[in-house]
């Protein structure tokens, strides 16, 4: 409640702008997931690393806009591509070039992870849903695998393995994350041939950045190609940890794989593809595919001109980079908590943190507890325990009132504006976080 007295006080025009909007907008935003206790801070401007509240403070930006601000604020490059893209008009109701080179760069990026052939989308949900659909004409079937707290977008997420109501409407089956014994009970009960897709995150982001173990990824790509479905690999977050995408760094062979966040340089963007030999794409084909996708802005030249600028940004000596410094951060951060004593189990969290709970969790029976998930540049922070919800708040609390700007859920993606003195930053200043709070963790 202090922490939040505080927040109030030094946030008036975050909590002006947050009542003014509230006027037009249920809760006075249109993404829930930048909702935070009490009301969340409005931002005037990012620049490099940094974002300055309406209030006139300076954060260093570690949510980088949950993975898509991978390039960091203002880049330059980018915002000349599409000035330059803007003076040569914008809705022009064809194909354009932009759109064409795009694609070129993604699929000469991520052929080796299965994408020869690509479809633009406005974003990572509607890629998810093509892919999806697809699937089930593509194998005549109607079943979709998913797994716990798995996440795919706005209308396909699965929060405690409940398709929310919001989600499409498709025959869903759950299993949990990591666990192949669970996960081929659940394939066992499902009748034969009614299985269309296995679709899963290479790491689980807004389920916490669970990294998935090889064995479990192998697992479903081999048991996808054995009942004749589909293996949806969705690499909106994770096609950034590895030059030509996760599924190629973990030798899988998915049949689909979708994209969106970072890859269209920031602005709105979703991709989808496959293989050549497949002919699952083919079903887009207008002259001979069964499949209509329109979308007035699937090419739009915006997106289309900022991510042919910003997929050259993003170098292998860049990725790598990027990638070291998160390994940084989160060695510092288990150091930490090392030193404090502080326990760490390595554990999925028991709540999804895509829908943290604000109010105090009395019936959450785990020991109390700090822990880091994730792999190079997304990470996870965690706390389990009865006092898990309000740790969190004060965690995000205290890190705003250090300069730091996080999820408030936990969730951190690395941008390529930061260095190791932002690193060394956050570290010190959970460092204070956990000297402080000690005897609640
Ligand atoms: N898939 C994953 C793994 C995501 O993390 C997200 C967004 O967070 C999506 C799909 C949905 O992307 P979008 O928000 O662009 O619809």
């Amino acid at each position: 409640a202090a922490a939040q007295a505080r927040y109030t006080i030094a946030n008036p025009e975050s909590l002006k702008a947050h009542n003014d909007a509230c006027q037009d907008l249920p809760g006075g935003n249109t993404r829930t997931v930048l909702h935070s206790s009490p009301f969340p801070m409005t931002f005037a401007s990012g620049n490099g690393c940094e974002l300055t509240s309406l209030d006139g403070d300076t954060y260093i930006d570690f949510l980088g806009e949950y993975t898509a601000g991978l390039y960091g604020h203002s880049n330059q490059t980018i915002v000349e591509a599409i000035g330059e893209a803007m003076t040569k008009g914008w809705n022009l109701g064809g194909p354009n070039s932009y759109e064409r080179r795009l694609a070129n760069k993604v699929s000469f990026r991520f052929g080796l992870s299965g994408i020869e052939l690509v479809r633009f989308t406005n974003s990572g949900t509607e890629a998810n849903t093509m892919a999806i659909a697809a699937s089930i004409v593509f194998t005549g079937r109607k079943k979709i695998l998913v797994f716990t707290n798995g996440y795919h977008g706005s209308t396909i997420s699965f929060p405690s393995g409940i398709a929310l109501t919001t989600n499409l409407p498709h025959e869903f089956v759950h299993a949990p994350y990591n666990d192949i014994i669970r996960t081929k009970a659940t394939l066992d009960t499902l009748p034969k041939d009614s299985l269309a897709a296995i679709l899963v995150e290479p790491i689980q982001g807004s389920g916490g950045c669970i990294v998935g173990t090889r064995e479990f990824l192998h697992y479903l790509n081999d048991s996808a190609h054995k009942l004749g479905a589909v293996f949806i690999v969705d690499e909106v977050m994770t096609s950034r940890l590895s030059y030509h995408g996760l599924s190629a760094a973990l030798g899988l062979k998915p049949d689909l794989v979708t994209l969106g966040k970072w890859v269209g340089g920031g602005m709105s963007f979703g991709a989808f593809g496959g293989r050549k030999d497949k002919v699952i794409m083919a079903l887009f084909d207008p002259r001979t595919g069964a499949l209509s996708h329109s979308g007035t802005f699937n090419n739009n030249i915006v997106t289309m001109a900022a991510g042919n600028a910003a997929l050259d940004l993003y170098t292998e000596e860049k990725l790598k980079g990027i990638n070291d410094l998160g390994d940084l951060l989160k060695q510092g951060m288990e150091e930490v908590l090392q030193r404090h004593k502080i326990p760490s189990p390595n554990q999925t969290p028991s709540k999804p943190s895509e829908y943290p709970s604000q109010e105090p969790s009395t019936s959450d029976q785990s020991d109390p507890g700090m822990y880091v998930t994730g792999q190079g540049s997304m990470i996870g922070v965690h706390f389990s325990g009865a006092l898990q919800a309000q740790l969190r708040n004060l965690f995000w609390h205290h890190m705003l009132e250090e300069g730091i700007y996080l999820a408030q859920r936990g969730f951190i993606a690395l941008n390529l504006e930061l260095g190791e003195e932002h690193v060394e930053k956050f570290v010190t200043a959970m460092e204070k976080f956990v000297g402080k709070h000690k005897a609640a963790l």
